[in-house]
This record gives C-alpha cells, sequence and structure tokens, in this order.
C-alpha cells in the first residue's frame, strides 16, 4: 500500500522527489540529532494522487491523523488543546525550490478556546491573539478564497484608528477586534464560519497547499524555471515554535558563506521578536549575525556550531532559517543555498582547496548559464558620477532602464521593447511578472533574504535591495532621495554587485572574467575559480569545441576563447557590404563572359579572406560552407525597388535603368518561403561556376598558407543536401577543382568533403549519405525549421509565446534541442552514418551548439564536437566538460 505521510524521523535527503526539498532536509537535520520542532510530511505523491482524483486520496485523512496523535503524544498535549494547544505550521515544499510561490499556514489549531489557555501558558495576551489574527487571516486568504487586500485593509483602518504606525503599536484587545472584524469578513464573503475545530483547520490546510501548486504564481515560476508542472508539492506538518515572544525571541536566516561573493563565514540577518515570515517580506529592516552574537551569545555559539555540522555535512553552502524562542534554538530549515554564478565559482574551488570536494565535482558545482553570466560587462566605475543612493548588492550585474513602479507597468513597457527598472518599498510573490519582465530589482526596504533578493538572485536578475535612502511613492509614480525626485520613465543604473544606484545610463565596461578570456589576465579570486573549472572541463571533455568564425577577427577571438577549430564558417557573410555589388553583377550576367568577370572579381577577396582565417586557425581544422542563402538575399528588397521606378515615373522621368534590371532579377529571384527554395546545395547545382569560384578560393589559400610554411586545414562543407545524389555531383566538382589548383601550383591540395545533416531527409538516408560524405556537420537550425515546419525568421514573434504559455515547449526550440523529435534524427543519423563509414566525423553547427542543454544531449549522442559563436566558446566548453562527469 502506498504510504502518503512520513515522519521527520523516517525520511532523509535522497528522498527529496517523494518529500520535496524542505522535507527531505528536515528529516536530514532531524537524524543528525540538530534541534528541528518535530513534525511530518506529506508526500508529492499524495498530492499528485489529490489532483489525478480530484480530491482528498483514500487514506490520507486517517494517516495524517495517525502521525498527528504520535507527534501529540511526544508533546504532552494535544493540538489545539485549549489550556495549552499544540500549534502546527502548515508549509509548501516542492522538489525544486520555489521561493514565496506556494502558501504557508502557520498557528493552526488556534481557536476561541484556546488563544485563552495560550495567552495563560505563555503569559502573553497580546501575542496570543496576534497568531490568532494571523491565522484567521492567512486561514481565510489561503484557504477560504478571500481577497488578501480585504484584510490588510481591516489591518491599515484599525492601525490608522489606533494612530499605530506599525503591528507592534497594537495591543491584545486591538488584536482581539481585529480577530473579530476578521471573522465576520469571512463569513461575509464566504457565507461560512471560520472553523474552530484544529482537526478540519490541518485538513484544509493541507489541501490549500495542495491547490497552491497551480496557482498562478507558482507555474509561471516554473515555466520561467523550468521546472515540471506535474510533480507536485509536498506538505510540511511541523511543531510552531515562536519567535515573536518577546526581546528574547527573534528569527532568522543564515548562510554558512556569503551567497552573493562565495566568502566563507556565518553570514545572514536577524530580526528580533519576529516570526520568520516578518524577516523574508522585509516587514522591518533587520540586524546582521554579529547583532545576534551581542544578543544572544549562547544561541549564536550554538547556531554557529550547527552550521558547521550542515556545511561538513552537505559539503556545500547551506542556508538556513532558525528562530529563537526564549532563548532556545530551532532550526526550521535547511538546503544547499541558491548562489550568485561568481558565488559558484568561488564556493567550488574553496572546497576543492578545503579537501571537501574533488575537482570534478567542483565542475559539477558550477554552469555554463553561471559563466556567460559573468562575461557581461559592468559599470565603469571611474566615469560614473555620484551615485544615487545605495543599498544591499542582492544579486550582481549591471542593468540600465527606466524607473516603473508597478509589476504590470514593468510587464507593458517590457512588452513594447523597453528596459526598465522596477522599483518598489518591497516586492511580493504578486511582483513576479513585473521582475520577469525587469532588468533590474530595486527595493528600498528588505535585506539580502528578502523576497526581492532572492527572487532576483535564483532568476539572474540584478537586484539591489533595501536601499534606506530612497523614498518610493508608487501611487505618485516617483521615488525620492533627498531633493532629487525621479519621476516614472526616468532612465537609472542599478549595480547588483556593488548595490548602488545612479542616475542615467552609466557606461559599461568589459568583466575580468571577459578580460581573462581575451587576454589570458590573471587577476582577483574570482578569475583564479573560472581557470580552475575551465581546466577542469578541459580535462574532462570527450567532446571538442569549435567556433562558428567567418572573419580572421572571429577566427583569433574563438582561439583565445579555446576553440579547438572553426565548425561553421559561413561564406555569404564575405558577400554583404561593399562586395554585394558583385554577387549583383554576378546574377544580373547577360552571358558566360559577364558571369566569369563578376566571379573573377569575387575570388581574390575570397581567397584573401579565407588566408586570414586560416592564419588564425593554423593547424586546426576550418569547416568552409559552400554558398548557402539563397540569392535574392543579395539583391534590394523588392517593394523598395518598385516604389523607386513607380515614383519616377510618376514625376514624368525615366527609371534608372539598372533599377529596371534589378527589378526583373528580384521578381525572377523571389520566393514565397525564400528558406526552402533555390538555395544551399541546389544553387551549387544549378549556378554555373559559383562553387568552383569558392573551391578555388579555399584551395589557392591553403596553398598560400602552405607556401608560408603554415599548417591549413581547411574542410569544404556543403549545406543543404537531402540526397545523396546531391552531394555526389557537387563533391565531384569540389575534387576538380581541387585537383586542378594542385596541378596549376605543384601543392597538392586535400581537403576533406563533408555534408550538413540539416534537412529530416539526410538524417533519414545518412547511411546513403555517408558514402560520399568524410564528416557529418549538423545544421539544426534548418533542422528544427524543417522538422516541426516552423519557419525559422517568423515564428519567434508570431506565436511562441503563447507556446509557451500552453506548456507546448518549455523553451523554444531554436534555443535548446527538441530531443524527442530533433534529437531523435541526430541519433539515427549518428548510429546509421557511423555503420556505413566509422571513422565519420560528426559535429553540430546549428545555435544549439553553445546552448548548455542541448550539450548534454550531443555529448549523450556522441557527437566529436559542437561549435558555437566565439563568445558562447567558454560555455561550451565548460558544459561539455560538465556532461563528461
Ligand atoms: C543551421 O541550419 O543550423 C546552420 C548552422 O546553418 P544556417 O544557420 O546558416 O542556416
Ligand atoms: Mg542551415
Amino acid at each position: 500500500m502506498v504510504r502518503y505521510v512520513y515522519d521527520f524521523a523516517e525520511g532523509g535527503r535522497d528522498l527529496a522527489g517523494l518529500l520535496g526539498g524542505k522535507g527531505a532536509n528536515l528529516a536530514e537535520m532531524t537524524r543528525l540529532g540538530l534541534p528541528v520542532p518535530p513534525g511530518f510530511t506529506v508526500t508529492t505523491e499524495a498530492c499528485r494522487a489529490f489532483f489525478s482524483a480530484g480530491s482528498e486520496p483514500d487514506g490520507l485523512a486517517e494517516e495524517i491523523s495517525g502521525h498527528l496523535t504520535a507527534l501529540e503524544k511526544a508533546a504532552g498535549r494535544k493540538l489545539g488543546q485549549p489550556d495549552d494547544p499544540l500549534l502546527l505550521s502548515v508549509r509548501s515544499g516542492a522538489r525544486f525550490s520555489m521561493p514565496g510561490m506556494m502558501e504557508t499556514i502557520l498557528d493552526i489549531g488556534l481557536g476561541d478556546d484556546s488563544v485563552l489557555g495560550l495567552a495563560k501558558v505563555s503569559g502573553n495576551e497580546r501575542f496570543a491573539w496576534d497568531s490568532y489574527r494571523r491565522l484567521v487571516q492567512m486561514f481565510g486568504s489561503t484557504v477560504m478564497g478571500v481577497d488578501s487586500a480585504l484584510f490588510e485593509s481591516a489591518l491599515s483602518d484599525l492601525k490608522r484608528d489606533r494612530g499605530a504606525t506599525d503591528d507592534l503599536g497594537l495591543n491584545a484587545a486591538d488584536l482581539t477586534d481585529l480577530v473579530g472584524t476578521y471573522k465576520a469578513l469571512i463569513r461575509r464573503e464566504t457565507g461560512e464560519d471560520f472553523p474552530q475545530s484544529p482537526d478540519e483547520q490541518l485538513r484544509r490546510a493541507v489541501l490549500a497547499v495542495f491547490e497552491s501548486w497551480n496557482g498562478e504564481r507558482a507555474r509561471i515560476y516554473r515555466r520561467r524555471e523550468h521546472i515540471a508542472d506535474d510533480l507536485g508539492t509536498a506538505v510540511n506538518v511541523q511543531t510552531m515554535v515562536f519567535g515573536n515572544l518577546g526581546s528574547d525571541s527573534g528569527s532568522g536566516v543564515a548562510f554558512t558563506r556569503d551567497p552573493a561573493t562565495g566568502r566563507p563565514g556565518l553570514y545572514g540577518d536577524y530580526l528580533p521578536n519576529a516570526q520568520g515570515e516578518d524577516v523574508v517580506a522585509g516587514i522591518r529592516n533587520t540586524v546582521s549575525l554579529t547583532d545576534l552574537e551581542e544578543l544572544d551569545p549562547v544561541s549564536y555559539a550554538q547556531l554557529r556550531g550547527h552550521m558547521e555540522t550542515l556545511e561538513a555535512h552537505y559539503r556545500d553552502l547551506c542556508d538556513i532559517e532558525f528562530t529563537i524562542e526564549r532563548g532556545r534554538l530551532w532550526m526550521l530549515q535547511t538546503r544547499v543555498g541558491k548562489r550568485t554564478a561568481e558565488a559558484a565559482f568561488a564556493i567550488a574551488s574553496e572546497l576543492v582547496d578545503e579537501g571537501l570536494i574533488s575537482p570534478a565535482e567542483a565542475l559539477g558545482r558550477v554552469t555554463g548559464g553561471g559563466l556567460a553570466r559573468l562575461m557581461f560587462p559592468r559599470f565603469d566605475t571611474s566615469a560614473v558620477g555620484e551615485s544615487l543612493a545605495h543599498g544591499l548588492p542582492a544579486s550582481p550585474g549591471a542593468a540600465v532602464g527606466a524607473a516603473v513602479f508597478d509589476s504590470a507597468e514593468a510587464v507593458r513597457r517590457a512588452a513594447a521593447g523597453e528596459q526598465v527598472v522596477l522599483v518598489r518599498q518591497e516586492t511580493t510573490p504578486d511582483d513576479l511578472p513585473g521582475m520577469i519582465a525587469a532588468q533590474a530589482v530595486l527595493t528600498s526596504r528588505g535585506g539580502k533574504t528578502s523576497h526581492a533578493a532572492v527572487v532576483a538572485r535564483g532568476m539572474g536578475t540584478v537586484c539591489v535591495c533595501g536601499a534606506e535612502e530612497i523614498t518610493v511613492d508608487a501611487t505618485g509614480r516617483r521615488f525620492t532621495v533627498g531633493e532629487t525626485v525621479v519621476e516614472e520613465g526616468t532612465v537609472i543604473s542599478v549595480d547588483g554587485s556593488e548595490g548602488t544606484v545612479f542616475l542615467g545610463a552609466a557606461p559599461l565596461v568589459d568583466s575580468a572574467v571577459m578580460r581573462y578570456f581575451e587576454r589570458g589576465e590573471r587577476s582577483a579570486g574570482l578569475v583564479e575559480s573560472v581557470a580552475d573549472a575551465m581546466e577542469q572541463a578541459d580535462r574532462t571533455a570527450r567532446l571538442e569545441v569549435r567556433a562558428n568564425a567567418d572573419t580572421p577577427e572571429d577566427a583569433a577571438r574563438a582561439r583565445r576563447f579555446g576553440a579547438r577549430g572553426i565548425g561553421l564558417c559561413r561564406t555569404e557573410h564575405m558577400f554583404l557590404g561593399e562586395r554585394r555589388k558583385l554577387v549583383e553583377a554576378m546574377i544580373l550576367a547577360r552571358d558566360e563572359t559577364e558571369r566569369k568577370d563578376a566571379l573573377g572579381a569575387l575570388l581574390p577577396l575570397q581567397r584573401q579572406d579565407f588566408i586570414g582565417i586560416l592564419e588564425a586557425m593554423d593547424g586546426l581544422p576550418v569547416t568552409i560552407r559552400l554558398i548557402d542563402p539563397p540569392l535574392h538575399e543579395f539583391l534590394p528588397d523588392r517593394t523598395d525597388l518598385a516604389v523607386r521606378i513607380a515614383a519616377a515615373e510618376a514625376r514624368g522621368e525615366h527609371p534608372d535603368p539598372h533599377d529596371t534590371e534589378l527589378l526583373g532579377a528580384v521578381n525572377r529571384m523571389h520566393e514565397e518561403n525564400p528558406m526552402l527554395g533555390l538555395r544551399g546545395v541546389r544553387l551549387g547545382l544549378v549556378v554555373p561556376g559559383l562553387v568552383a569560384m569558392q573551391v578555388r578560393a579555399i584551395a589557392e589559400a591553403v596553398v598560400a598558407r602552405t607556401r608560408a610554411s603554415g599548417s591549413p586545414e581547411a574542410e569544404i562543407m556543403v549545406p543543404l543536401v537531402g540526397a545523396v545524389e546531391e552531394l555526389r555531383i557537387e563533391r565531384t566538382e569540389v575534387e576538380r577543382v581541387l585537383a586542378e589548383v594542385s596541378e596549376e601550383t605543384g601543392v597538392a591540395v586535400h581537403c576533406p568533403v563533408g555534408t550538413m545533416i540539416e534537412l529530416p531527409r539526410a538524417a533519414l538516408t545518412a547511411g546513403r549519405i555517408a558514402e560520399e560524405a568524410e564528416f557529418f556537420s549538423f545544421g539544426t537550425n534548418d533542422l528544427t525549421q524543417t522538422t516541426w515546419g516552423f519557419s525559422r525568421d517568423d515564428v519567434e514573434a508570431a506565436f511562441f509565446s503563447a507556446y509557451l504559455d500552453k506548456g507546448i515547449f518549455a523553451t523554444s526550440p531554436f534555443e535548446t534541442l527538441d530531443r524527442d523529435g530533433v534529437g531523435r534524427l541526430v541519433r539515427i543519423a549518428v548510429d546509421e552514418g557511423r555503420a556505413a563509414r566509422p571513422d565519420l566525423k560528426i559535429g553540430v553547427c546549428g545555435e544549439h551548439g553553445g546552448d548548455p542543454e542541448s550539450v548534454h544531449f550531443f555529448h549523450e549522442a556522441g557527437l566529436d564536437y559542437v561549435s558555437c559563436s566565439p563568445f558562447r566558446v567558454p560555455v561550451a566548453r565548460l558544459e561539455a566538460g560538465r556532461a563528461a562527469l
């Protein structure tokens, strides 16, 4: 029989799938003997069963009640017992952390009788009524569906009435009244009374947490973080402990190292006389743990010890939530903590130095996505003026955007293409869409563990929080710093690494990590950590990394970034700019002589390009692709031309004869779906002389480099092949020209000839195609387009956002390879290609070659290399290493 409930003492960290991250770690801490308030976890399986049955799964109620009885027995009191109530918290806890996205209900068990008992045993009447009003408020909104704003406004009305500036200004009698107001509100809104039965409260709270898995906030968050929708959440039911019992109580959050920089040392925020929720919500500004050491040295020393235990046990940065109840320390949560990219690299290196983990494990702790973030530019501090304000550097990076004051405005402006900075007093989960849309988040309240900080860090969005000098006037849509008023739409710059805010757009400089890749500069600690990871990745990787580069400059940069050759040199990029005219002349050629002249003019230019690239990549393979795009791409726009001619005629002038001739050619070449017309190998087969010119340019460049004592390794690649016959004919022509140049120059030119696999038919007939191809390179851009039938130039703007919303895919298939469809074709082509030609070299040169998740797929599929744009080469190297772990 399936079990739906596990006591904390029964679980462990390896059960995170079943118990959720929080439940598994609570169990782990319990087993380590740390002071965890007792409780139990309702499994994710129960949640999934709830959704598939549409109601509470059979047997769940009995299991919960069995575990509750055991809990009560151990505590020596019963849930909601009138004279001394046991109270419970009910919290969500999914497999992957989703901070603040689902529901929590505290103080379950309180009712009209037990609130009096609690007042008596705690000796604190105000505390008891405050707990009760929190329960009624949370239960009312979360479980009973009353709009939370109604509770908020009842609370502010009361504070105004009593002249109180914050919650602490309300006394026990005020809070007693507030409970009455809340209960009346619930009755009015739902027609139902707030339930007095503790068992009913517990049961409904558990189900409400299940429901919150499918709440809008949670769904948006999962989509953004690529968390599957069908995992479900676990629910943790735990004995309440109270941080709001007076000045010897409090709640805090702590990290075993600084999650922003990775520096070792206990680090965190503490809020005296408060519950954990108050810390995260940024309701009051917190104090540091150093202050806690002064306030309560005993608890501090214990906390320190427990955190050392946890870090040694998990062998990683841990974060925890803790509460001190009248001088007694309780551990409420731990997990391997989220961290910035900078901290991830720094911590991985340090843990290796400390002998806690191996270099291979360290490589598993960093990501290509994080590395990419570290390669971003930062503000040039020498060029920016006085800063406008300072806050806490909560999520690093530099961002510039127009200040906006609510989530909806951020979303609206971002959709219109504007860069925005979301400025709030503090953020709540309702601000999530705006935080996603914004370049940066700036808050005037809250610590580094406030909602804004935690969520922004997770998303890699720049964030400065707790900038106290700022007064945010969300209604007036402005913020002020002293005399300076910043109205909505004003551009500001936010430096999340330093915690500073500037008026206007601050100038940017490149990052130290980028300088390391560009110039080999090994400066600060961070760069050393990145270098460690890169070295380990290169030692581990099986996949080679090449670059897509079309100029000597790009080739040289790619080589500095560690590329082991060029996987795609798109020769058509050499036909742009000034040279476009020459291509135009070739297209317009009326006879053989004119065509030869045009091609003859292009030849030396192409040859020179190839010499430069082969020189930059001397000794490494350079895959040169023969011309691919349809020729009309080199001609002027059809409408522009037609308008020019019509305008001339309307003025009574003769149109420029060149324009008329061009329009004729453009009309001839026009295609309805240009990506599927006369392009790729088809061009080479039907446009006389084009391929011969390109191959001659390559061959002559090889000769020139050989004569200059270089080691040119050119490979010739034919695009968009769908049938082996196409490749056979083209290859014969390529080899004819290679032989011709060898003969003329006396230098033997050998270039392997291969093909791109970018049409489903090519993948499906790869065994045949391999007879003529010495290598394959997957063109996954076209392969994605042709497998899905998605026009790569039209779909992203047209409907991809709707597809993402509907969950048809989690990321664009043009960004991350679609394993099931396109990936299947890749596997077929690899298997059948290698069966026909065992030494077939196979790579990929579509955009996916630099996408971390796709790199892992290409590793699994047995490719030899990935090729990507030069700036993504370091990311691909790192991921190629990680894929081989
Ligand atoms: C591809 O299709 O993946 C490819 C690399 O070629 P292009 O993007 O130039 O069509
Ligand atoms: Mg292509």
